[in-house]
C-alpha cells in the first residue's frame, strides 16, 4: 500500500508514512494530536501536472514569438 508524507495544517509538523488510502484521507498529527482530513490536498496534487502542461505550452508559445 502506498504511503504519504503530509504536513499538519495546524502545527506544520511533517507526518511521514501515512496510510491515507486506508483512512480515506484522515490523519492524526503525531505532534499536536489534531485530526484532519487531507485527501483533498493530495487530490489537488494529482491534478498539478495538467496545469504544468498548460503552462509549458504558454512558455513554448511565448518562446516562439
Ligand atoms: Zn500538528
Amino acid at each position: 500500500m502506498k504511503t504519504y508524507d503530509v504536513s499538519c495544517p495546524c502545527c506544520g509538523h511533517r507526518n511521514k508514512d501515512l496510510y491515507l488510502e486506508e483512512t480515506e484521507g484522515w490523519m492524526e498529527c503525531e505532534k499536536c494530536g489534531e485530526v484532519t482530513q487531507v485527501s483533498k490536498h493530495f487530490e489537488k496534487r494529482v491534478k498539478v501536472p495538467v496545469f504544468r502542461m498548460e503552462d509549458l505550452g504558454k512558455v513554448m508559445a511565448a518562446g516562439l514569438i
